[in-house]
């Protein structure tokens, strides 16, 4: 079994991962997140996304929205000067 197959929205409808707004779409971001939250791989997903934001601008990945990946970008840098 290769990695994808574990992947928690192989069997969701791929719209649920991107609304078309972030805004007014409050529901439909909760349960993508909580299909995320039950997904064996999201650590993976959300390194992934972190060290590739060109591939992973937009969607909900590793159970982030762009917003909140793009706050973890820039406090990454703090946070690795911290340790
Ligand atoms: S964490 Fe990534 S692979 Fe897992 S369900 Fe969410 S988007 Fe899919």
């Amino acid at each position: 079994m290769n990695r994808e197959d574990l992947a928690g929205c192989k069997r969701e409808d791929p719209e649920l991962f991107f609304p078309i707004s972030y805004t007014g779409a409050a529901r439909q971001i909760e349960v993508a997140k909580g299909v995320c939250g039950r997904c064996p791989i999201a650590s993976a997903c959300l390194r992934y996304a972190l060290d590739n934001p060109e591939r992973a601008s937009d969607g909900i990945w590793g159970g982030t929205t762009p917003r909140e990946r793009r706050a973890l970008r820039s406090a990454q840098p703090a946070l690795e000067e911290a340790i």
